[in-house]
């Protein structure tokens, strides 16, 4: 292994953080944009539609005036179960009783749990698991309309925090009433990807899937593996999304934690060689909550991440409701950079084909890999329509640059959350002339190649016509 201490010049592994409370006011948002932020989450179980459309506005702003291009992501509640408003935290400890009703507001000192099946579909003996399981509660009984539980494993619940109940088979759909109506306003707000939480089967995915095709600038969809059921048919909603979240928070506590490790070497795995996007999610930098600083296991945490293959690492609590947001994203920069290098892009090149990629794209993509890896050029430019050309040679997380290349200001945010890939946004182009004098201008304007060097040029023709990959030229500046 190198252990060469010159970070590289360029971040290639993304960033993506949950914008909330403590993020959403100008201030921080720009200094989260400067520190690195490449895709900023909105998490549609909190908050209100008209602050989401607020903070998307502002980002696009601050984007605009700092010459980025950022995703804006917005995640989807699915069927979560959550406490309802608890009117201040409160403090579980082991051994105690405490009760649970449904409904958004409990009486008493029993807990709101915004399910209407609650009573039903809980029984005597389960356990029940609060906040991405940091609580465990075991059901005593269920009498009088409220569930009383012995706290088995104690700490402290404040209002929407998450309710798992692993051994209960819930009665409500993926795609809820309110999903539809926060996809409405964010597709009215312009966001860039939809991710849907606890999708159990691809069918869960369609009436998404079906909105987005109707969109006017359709939003990448993005299925968040935190259920038993949807890594055990991974390959069949690889092939219906364009990428996928480990989402460990909620599979920490739906599975046996100590598989998630591996599961998510897998999910990784499997996604980027199908071309698919994937972010690893949750607890990454979770003692920067209150701690200017990380533990050595998690700065571990994010290079094994990174080591995995993944597009994107995320983070949630730490820039929604920490208190060094921004120093989170500084954090996440340095430790992506220092452990990138180290990507076995080679071994990327060697594997077959995933049957879930279009074979032409897919072999002239890697073709473009292995001349990158002989030719050693300034960039490999990927000019792209929908971005898939792009997400193609992303896949091997190669030393050299790709620049995705795209005339659709859409598309260009969305190339934000993929591996290695620079966005860049230009004038439209007719023909391959055109798209070789778009990528000319742009590496040499970028300083990322002078003249004399190489670039390599892949994309389709006729141009404009997504889906058609099928063009390498190996370009002298
Ligand atoms: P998920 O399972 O979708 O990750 P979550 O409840 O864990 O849901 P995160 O997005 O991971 O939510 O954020 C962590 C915490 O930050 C939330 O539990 C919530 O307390 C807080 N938070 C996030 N976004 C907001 C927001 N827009 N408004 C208020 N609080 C927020
Ligand atoms: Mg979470
Ligand atoms: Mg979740």
């Amino acid at each position: 292994m190198n252990l060469d201490p010159r970070p590289h010049p360029v971040r290639k592994t993304k960033i993506v953080a949950t914008i909330g409370p403590a993020s959403a006011g100008e201030e921080v948002l720009a200094g989260l944009l400067a520190a690195g932020l490449d895709v900023a989450r909105l998490n549609y179980s909190h908050g209100d539609h008209a602050s989401h459309r607020a903070i998307v506005e502002r980002l696009r702003a601050l984007a605009g005036s700092q010459g980025r291009q950022i995703a804006i992501l917005q995640d989807l509640a699915g069927p979560k179960i959550r406490l309802g408003t608890l009117p201040q935290p409160r403090l579980l400890a082991a051994g105690q009783e405490v009760a649970l009703a449904p409904g958004s507001q409990a009486p008493g000192q029993a807990l709101p749990v915004d399910y209407p099946y609650l009573l039903e579909d809980v029984k005597a003996g389960q356990a029940i698991l609060l906040a991405d399981g940091l609580v465990e509660l075991e059901v005593l009984a269920v009498a009088h309309g409220q569930v009383r539980c012995r706290v088995k494993v104690g700490g402290q619940v404040s209002s929407r925090k998450g309710v798992n109940l692993p051994a209960s088979h819930l009665r409500v759909g993926s795609f809820t009433p309110k999903d539809q109506e926060d996809l409405e306003a964010g597709l009215a707000a312009g966001v860039d990807l939809v991710a849907l939480s606890f999708v159990r089967h691809e069918r869960d995915l369609e009436p998404v899937r079906e909105r987005l095709n109707h969109a006017d600038n359709p939003p990448l969809l993005v299925a968040k593996i935190e259920k038993p059921q949807a890594v055990e048919r991974l390959p069949q909603l690889l092939a219906a999304v364009d990428g996928v979240m480990v989402a460990r928070g909620d599979l920490g506590v739906e599975m046996p934690l100590e598989q998630v490790p591996l599961i998510q070497k897998r999910i990784i795995a499997e996604a980027r060689r199908a071309g698919k996007v994937v972010v690893t999610a949750t607890q990454m930098l979770r003692s920067m909550l209150d701690n200017p600083r990380p533990t050595r296991a998690e700065a571990a945490d994010v290079a094994n991440a990174v080591l995995d293959g993944t597009d994107a690492v995320m983070l949630s609590d730490e820039t929604a409701v920490g208190r060094y947001p921004v120093e989170s994203v500084a954090m996440m920069d340095r430790l992506c950079r220092a452990s990138e290098g180290q990507v076995n892009s080679e071994a990327l090149l060697k594997q077959d084909l995933s049957p879930l990629l279009p074979a032409v794209a897919a072999a002239l993509s890697r073709a473009a890999g292995w001349l990158a890896k002989d030719l050693r050029p300034a960039a490999i430019v990927a000019s792209t329509t929908s971005g898939s050309t792009a997400r193609l040679v992303a896949r091997f997380r190669l030393d050299t640059p790709v620049v995705g290349l795209t005339p659709d200001a859409s598309t260009c945010r969305q190339l934000a959350i993929s591996w290695g890939v620079e966005p860049a946004l230009v004038a439209p182009f007719g023909d391959i002339e055109e798209m070789a004098q778009r990528a000319r201008q742009w590496v040499l304007a970028r300083g990322l190649a002078k003249a004399g060097e190489h670039i390599i040029l892949t994309g389709g023709v006729p141009v404009g016509t997504p889906g058609t990959t099928n063009l390498l030229k190996v370009l002298e500046l």
